[in-house]
């Protein structure tokens, strides 16, 4: 039995960069390798960051720094593309000092997840893509493209959706798969929507799905889910350009009677649009010295809200199990055991979110006739049928055990 002292860790973006700060925390010496030169900035516009990850950055002092730079998203309130509400309910709950789920831009999350490891003393390798891994008699060797090799205890693959260990770890892995709609956004400035700052506004538009978010200093963040049938060529869709995507989204939004078609206007650089996945479920997440976390292993559709916050919870309990049990191959298997059926869970709620994105006309009439009164029964009474999900926090002082042997596996 050997105790893990040193992690390669596979990725510096959001699983990386916490899963690094958490083995520091646990007294391992993680090492952060990131293919790109800057880390994954730019990917993506803005979040939300559930709760739950809020709650799981704080117990590894992370939470001051991101709360900083987002704004608090207290409310969630549904529209049809005939402006009219259909709910108005709580974004989650709230922690006990009053903290709300927050709405940040990715960029801003990236960077102070990556500062909180450089203020550790943590290294990040920037421009080290790895390309291969193999066990050697007491650790883990990984190679990288430009030829150099590391070695340590173990190896974390927080390498996202696209994952390289995941296949290294099981070439017959599921990739990354079409959940039916794309994806653009931008900020736009001079609109005058309706509401407080921070509401989250979700509108099942007529053709596409909508949502925007009034930041406190009153630029509108929005995005667009354009439905596509079949998935598109990633290079050509990358092609698209910005006054073309612009006309598209007006065109899918000139019926709906809200602020969408103003906000495109009113937006100078409409993103790149880009295609939306998530993960089937993947069976192998570890081999006793590997481990995929975040992305990697269970990239849920954004409809759920959920992949950051995932992400951030993994890397927590993965470290928790590193420092708590007597060798790799049991801390890995304890990490899996701990967080696969909340993922999944959560994975399967994404996908439902999302089907309603892309609706027929029954579907939509159902939609607008149903919905409504479905939601005051759900959230009736402050009740909330999402609180298992945000409502999840894990106790960094509560030591790792392996459970007792059941009579089903003694
Ligand atoms: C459109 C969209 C909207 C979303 N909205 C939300 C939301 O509202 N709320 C939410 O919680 N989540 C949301 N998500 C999901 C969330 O962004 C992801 O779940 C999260 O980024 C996962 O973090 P990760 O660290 O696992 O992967 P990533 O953030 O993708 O980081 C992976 C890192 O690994 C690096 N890398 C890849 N391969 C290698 C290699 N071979 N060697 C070295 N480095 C490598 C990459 O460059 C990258 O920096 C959304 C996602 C999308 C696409």
């Amino acid at each position: 039995m050997t105790r893990v002292r040193t992690a390669h860790v596979i990725g510096g973006g959001i699983a990386g960069q916490v899963a690094a700060v958490a083995l520091h925390r646990a007294g391992i010496e993680p090492t952060v390798y990131e293919a790109h030169a800057t880390g994954a900035d730019g990917v993506g516009a803005f979040l939300g960051l559930g709760l739950n990850g809020i709650s799981a950055l704080r117990t590894v002092d992370m939470d001051t720094a991101v709360l900083a730079r987002g704004f608090a998203s207290p409310r969630t309130v549904m529209l049809n593309g005939r402006g009219r509400v259909l709910a108005d309910v709580p974004n989650g709950g709230t922690l006990p000092d009053g903290t709300h789920a927050i709405t940040i831009r990715r960029t801003d999350l990236y960077a102070a997840l990556r500062d909180e490891a450089e203020r550790r003393g943590i290294p990040t390798r920037y421009g080290k893509r790895m390309t291969g891994a193999r066990h050697t008699g007491s650790g883990v060797r990984a190679d990288f493209a430009d030829g150099s090799t590391a070695v340590a205890d173990v190896l974390v693959g927080a390498d996202g959706i696209r994952s390289t260990v995941r296949r290294l770890l099981d070439p017959a892995a599921p990739g990354a798969s079409y959940v039916g709609f794309l994806n653009t956004g931008g900020y736009a400035r001079g609109v005058d929507v309706v509401g407080p700052p921070g509401v989250n506004h979700f509108c099942f538009g007529r053709r596409a799905f909508f949502g925007w978010t009034k930041a406190p200093d009153g630029e509108v963040w929005w995005f667009a889910n354009p439905p596509a049938a079949r998935e598109p060529d990633p290079e050509e869709l990358a092609a698209v350009p910005a006054p073309l995507w612009r006309a598209r989204l007006l065109d899918l939004y000139a019926d709906d009677r809200t602020p969408a078609a103003d906000l495109v206007r009113a937006t100078d650089d409409v993103f790149t649009g880009w295609i939306t996945y998530d993960l089937p479920s993947v069976p192998t997440w570890h081999d006793g010295r590997t481990v995929i976390i975040g992305d990697a292993a269970h990239a849920v559709s954004p409809s759920a809200g959920q992949g950051a916050a995932l992400a951030i919870e993994d890397a927590v309990v993965l470290a928790q199990c590193l420092r708590d049990l007597p060798d790799a191959p049991a801390a890995l298997a304890r990490y899996e055991r701990l967080r696969r059926t909340r993922v999944e869970r959560i994975r399967a709620q994404g996908r439902r979110n999302g089907s309603g994105k892309t609706a027929g006309p029954v579907g939509r009439a159902v939609r607008d006739l149903v919905l409504p009164t479905v939601m005051r029964h759900l959230f009736r009474d402050g009740r909330d049928p999402l609180r298992w999900m945000w409502d999840h926090h894990i106790d960094w002082d509560t030591r790792v055990t392996t459970p007792a042997p059941t009579a089903a596996t003694r």
